[in-house]
Order: C-alpha cells, then structure tokens, then sequence
C-alpha cells in the first residue's frame, strides 16, 4: 500500500488547524515518501539515521526532517547538518552531542526532549525530576521546542489518556522556566485523537497514511 491521500486528508479535517502533522515514512520506499510529498506533504518522521541520511541525499531539499526515533550520540552529527527537529531527545549525554556538533557547525538545532510517560520500562525518556536537573543555559545550539511522549501500548483508553495529561502538566510547568517552548508532540495512528484532546499540537501519524509496517 503506498501513501493514501485520502487518510491525510481526513485526518487534516479531523484535527483542530493548530495541530500540525508528521507523517512517519521509517521503512517506506521513496516513492511513496515523493507520493506523498506531490500532495503537498512536506513534514516527514523517520526513525532511523542510516535511513534518513539515504532518503534526504535523494528526495527533495524542501522536505522538513523529523527525527522521531532513538538516537544513539555517536550518530548525532549524520543528522545535524539538515534535521528539522529531533523529537526524541532522551539523555543529557545526547542533548550535549547535539549542541557539540551543532556548535561545529553553526547551526542551532530545535529540539524535543522526549519524556518517560509509559508504564512500560520500555520506552525511553527523561523523569519529572531528570528534566528539573538539565542546565539549559549551558547549551547555546539546541533550541528546546517542548517536549514529545508516547502512551503505553495498551487499548486501555484511559490509560493513555492519564498518561497524556501528565506530559502537558509537564509542558506547562517546564513553560515557567522555558516561557518559548511551544511544541508537544504526542499522538499516533492509533491514539492521535485523544492526544489532540489532552493538547498535543504536533502527531506522529504513520500507518494510517502509508499502510502498516
Ligand atoms: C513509528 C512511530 C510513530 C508512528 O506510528 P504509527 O502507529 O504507525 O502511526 C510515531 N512515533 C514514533 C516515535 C514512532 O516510532
């Protein structure tokens, strides 16, 4: 199944105009990512660097980058150069490399720091009292936007919905000390609708749009 325009579209229609989608192409071929990109798409979600790399060297330099999966230090400057914004941001370790390789390059890098809001153990990310502890002023190349959070893999729909609604408490209290963030990236196939209930304004909509993995 290639890219199904006519699930964007109703998803565009469903969602309040605020929220902003990113359409999560990780192991779909180019052509689909260019079929979706003739429709007007231009915010892409890839998980992987190897990848990544590959799909912005051959698709077009108008694509915004979205980097929405865990990414190891060491790999940080492949994506430095062009990424748009790294939605998972989950360690101070990687938050320096960033600013390291930003700084080498003088390019500031927006930035979400991905917050640990699952009962899974699985699922990577700051705590409350982690995120309390970073000195933001002491790196002048990542710009935090906000923060991204996935809900547990569960059909409990309240659940899902708690866990959202501790991640923009979250946001709003990180906004006193960070009064510019304005980005809170949750929501997926699955659960998109009641993270745009809880305040998201950024989902991550993958298999709805380009079919399932
Ligand atoms: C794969 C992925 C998505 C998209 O998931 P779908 O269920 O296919 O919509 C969103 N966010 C992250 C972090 C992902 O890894």
């Amino acid at each position: 199944m290639s890219f199904q325009i006519s699930n964007f579209q109703k998803l565009r229609q469903e969602l309040p105009d605020h929220v902003n989608i990113v359409a999560v192409s990780k192991t779909k071929p180019n052509n689909d990512l260019l079929d979706a990109y003739n429709h007007g798409i231009r915010d892409f979600g890839e998980n992987y660097v190897q990848e990544l790399v590959a799909k912005y060297e051959s698709l077009p330099k108008e694509i915004r980058w979205h980097f929405i999966g865990h990414l190891q230090s060491n790999k940080a400057k492949f994506i430095v150069p062009f990424v748009h914004l790294i939605h998972g941001v989950d360690s101070l370790k990687l938050l320096s490399e960033i600013d390291k390789q930003a700084g080498k390059i003088q390019r500031k890098i927006d930035c979400l720091l991905q917050i640990h809001i699952a009962k899974e153990d699985t699922k990577f990310g700051f705590d409350e009292s982690e995120l309390d502890q970073i000195n933001f002023h002491l790196l002048p190349n990542v710009n935090i936007r906000g923060l991204m959070g996935m809900a547990s893999f569960t059909n409990d729909k309240n659940m899902v919905r708690a866990e959202f609604k501790t991640l923009k408490q979250l946001f709003e209290k990180l906004k006193f000390k960070l009064p510019d963030i304005d980005v809170l990236s949750m929501g997926m196939s699955a659960d998109y609708m009641v993270a745009t209930e809880e305040g998201s304004n950024l989902v991550r909509v993958g298999s709805l749009l380009f079919g399932e993995r």
